[in-house]
């Protein structure tokens, strides 16, 4: 049983969702949190990095779903990476002894629709990054006209001294703000104007980012070395996450397409010819002989409609069908027909209704009543009124 429901409500997720769900939730989360793209949700980025780190491991999840927070933290289970590395480890961001001599990478969400997925398509997506100053060739000024920072003496560091109480003086030490902590910094006439001496511009970059027919939700494309660039750092990646939009119709299941089909009752019992639109626009023909009879809820495949399989186009998975049965409304049929469609149909079960029976009456359910009743609320202090259960409204 679930007694606390705190990670997966910073999901968004119900405690019984599957694993997958788990990391497509965080994946949109964090990146719509991450501080490079919200600076100011920090601790929220936070949090939902610890929920994810619990909930994704099976052994925490089962820990966290019997005990909470408190068992999680008694176990020694919690807080055991940063939510950088849980991102990073996510994403792909390369160890940390990479990092420190690479630019960080950047993730990107792409939002795509199935019909993109199952087609193939390129599509053309802007970047603002950080280059390289073409003008001073990342060097920031005039070729050897690097003076030291007078403001901090070449430290790279202020110090400030301030009095907080009689006879006490604290030390404050802070980033030269003339130089940037350089040390060395140019004077106005010999700084690069193009940069402002910042060594980098900010550019526009067109990347082409070839979504291949079958790939997947979540699925990432990783350009090598198109980050930020950054004077000595080799620059780290651009990682496109694609993020697949629900589509009207169909369902993905892995390679398998689904989708709900609704038939009327005619159709159901005598067949029916009906046709479907595929994804790249073709119309499908499908029959069920008259004979054949097809019940509410049941299910049919095509085989080799489904989606394209990645790296193997020319294969494709199922296309399955979920049939709904749409019965006609109450009275559809004149009261002196009925007989008529009774004879058609297989013979009704006769039921013999003796004396020491009870005749009770059929109502509609109330379905508001119901679920109130599921989730606990009916028992509110109502000393009257009827107790739980499934209520009948009167008509
Ligand atoms: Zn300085
Ligand atoms: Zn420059």
């Amino acid at each position: 049983m679930v007694h606390e429901t705190g990670y997966y409500d910073l999901l968004g997720v119900s405690p019984k969702a599957s694993a997958d769900e788990i990391k497509k939730a965080y994946r949109k989360l964090a990146l719509k949190y991450h501080p490079d793209k919200n600076p100011s949700e920090g601790e929220r980025f936070k949090l939902i990095s610890q929920a994810y780190e619990v909930l994704s491991d099976p052994k925490k999840r089962d820990l966290y779903d019997h005990g909470g927070e408190q068992a999680i933290k008694e176990g020694g289970m919690g807080g055991g990476s940063s939510p950088m590395d849980i991102f990073n480890m996510f994403f792909g961001g390369g160890g940390r002894m990479q990092r420190e001599r690479r630019g960080k990478n950047v993730v990107h969400q792409l939002s795509v629709t199935l019909e993109e997925i199952y087609n193939g398509t390129t599509r053309k997506l802007a970047l603002q990054k950080n280059v390289i100053c073409e003008k001073c060739d990342g060097y920031g000024g005039k070729k050897g006209a690097l003076e030291k920072c007078s403001n901090c003496k070449g430290r790279g560091v202020q110090v400030k001294v301030q009095q907080i109480g009689p006879g006490m003086i604290q030390q404050i030490q802070s980033m030269c703000p003339d130089c940037q902590g350089q040390g060395e910094k140019f004077n106005s006439k010999d700084r690069c104007k193009n940069c402002n001496g910042h060594k980098v511009e900010r550019k526009k970059k067109i990347l082409e980012v070839h979504i291949d027919k079958g790939m997947k939700d979540g699925q990432k494309i990783t350009f090598n070395g198109e980050g930020d660039q950054e004077p000595g750092l080799e620059p780290g990646d651009v990682i496109i996450v694609l993020d697949q939009k629900d589509h009207p119709v169909f369902q993905r299941q892995e390679d398998n397409l689904i989708m709900k089909m609704n038939i009327r009752l005619v159709e159901a019992l005598c067949g029916f010819k009906k046709t479907i639109q595929t994804l790249d626009n073709r119309t499908l023909v499908i029959t069920s002989q008259s004979g054949e009879v097809i019940k509410h809820g049941d299910i049919k495949c095509i085989q080799n409609e489904g989606m394209p399989i990645y790296r193997d186009p020319y294969e494709k998975g199922q296309l399955i069908i979920q049939f709904q049965v749409e019965f006609p409304e109450k009275h559809w049929l004149p009261e002196h027909l009925m007989f008529q469609l009774e004879r058609l149909l297989p013979p009704r079960e006769d039921v013999m209704i003796t004396d020491d029976m009870e005749e009770v009456d059929l109502c509609e359910v109330d379905v508001r009543t119901q679920e109130r009743s599921y989730s606990g609320e009916a028992y509110e202090e109502d000393e009257e009124g009827p107790r739980g259960g499934v209520q009948c409204q009167t008509q």
